[in-house]
């Protein structure tokens, strides 16, 4: 009886360490993309936030590297992935069964919020002969894998321009993380990458010994393009970032923004959880990635096209954002 006794508390001590230890604890991964781009450090960023709080929401949160905003919003609608950052527009697009989604729409798909703006930015070798969007004809462009955002946002911007990657240049699809190194090494003219600014890939792009620009998008092929794509707006890349750059002023291009995603399937209390420890810790949050610089907590509830999950809804109401 002694034994049993002994044994039982044993046990009960046991389970009660694992538990204070989070053993128990859920876990969620947040899909982003490549690790020089901004989607990996902020799912860390996000993920760092929900963390601190762990032993309370009995939740933890992991990063994943990924192929990027397309492969996110199949992984979530597949269950791999709890949530995922996902380009606005491609957001859009899966949740009304377009382009990569053509006639599927993923009605699971929810969001949650969005985070940094993303400019579709194109960089070429100097000694090229790009300038304008339009020069890529007859390239060796690098427009990314399938599964980037960028490769949907090269697609669209051929379509304005009349252009057919496979027949009018040499169209490669490859990660944005080998981008830089295959301009320096000659082996592309130029890539697409749609990203926060700054970034760890453009970066090594401008470092190398191959003097590179970034090619400008003009008014009247953005203006089409935004006709045709309401979910782009004007942007600018901002040439200050990248010392060494040829550009000396900021380049004209379209954007998008990057946005928090996950599946009507994840509970509530999870979404909520999330959304609640990246806004009330706001200002800490924004510290984390100087792309966060323009981020306020109105515009973290813009851009926005799936349903907003209703754990994101239940915190936005709490604190008044959303009436
Ligand atoms: N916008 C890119 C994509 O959707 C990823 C950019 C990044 O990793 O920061 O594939």
């Amino acid at each position: 009886m002694k034994r049993f006794g002994i044994l039982s508390l044993a046990i009960v001590l046991l389970c009660g360490l694992c538990l204070s230890q989070g053993f128990a604890a859920r876990y969620v991964t947040i899909g982003t993309g490549g690790v020089t781009g901004v989607y990996y450090p902020t799912g860390g960023a996000i993920a760092k936030m929900v963390n601190k709080k762990r032993k309370e929401y009995d939740l933890r949160a992991t990063v994943e590297s990924t192929g990027g905003s397309v492969f996110n919003v199949n992984a979530i609608m597949s269950g791999d992935l709890e949530f995922g950052i996902v380009q606005s527009d491609r957001q859009f697009q899966a949740y009304h069964g377009k382009a990569d989604w053509d006639g599927k729409p993923q009605l699971k798909l929810r969001s949650v919020f969005s985070i940094h703006p993303e400019s579709v930015t194109i960089v070429a070798g100097a000694d090229t002969t790009i300038k304008m969007a339009r020069d890529l004809k007859g390239q060796k462009v690098n427009i990314g894998n399938p599964g980037s955002g960028q490769r949907g946002n090269a697609m669209d911007l051929f379509a304005a321009l009349g252009y057919d990657h496979e027949k009018d240049m040499q169209a490669e699809g490859l990660k944005a993380a080998e981008s830089a190194g295959l301009l320096q090494d000659g082996r592309i003219d130029a890539f697409f990458y749609t990203v926060g600014h700054p970034n760890g890939s453009v970066k090594e792009a401008v470092a190398g010994a191959r003097t590179v620009r970034f090619v400008e998008v003009d008014q009247p092929v953005i203006g089409k393009l935004i006709k045709k794509f309401p979910y782009y707006a004007p942007a600018f890349i901002p040439v200050a970032m990248y010392p060494g750059a040829e550009n000396t002023a900021d380049v004209q291009t379209f954007g998008v923004k990057a946005t928090l995603c996950t599946s009507a399937d994840v509970p509530d209390d999870i979404v909520y959880a999330v959304t609640k420890e990246v806004f009330e810790n706001f200002e800490e949050f924004k510290g984390l990635h100087p792309a966060y610089e323009v981020l306020t907590k109105d515009s973290m509830l813009q851009g926005l096209s799936a349903p907003l999950h209703p754990g994101a809804v239940k915190y936005f109401e709490e604190v008044g954002l959303m009436k």
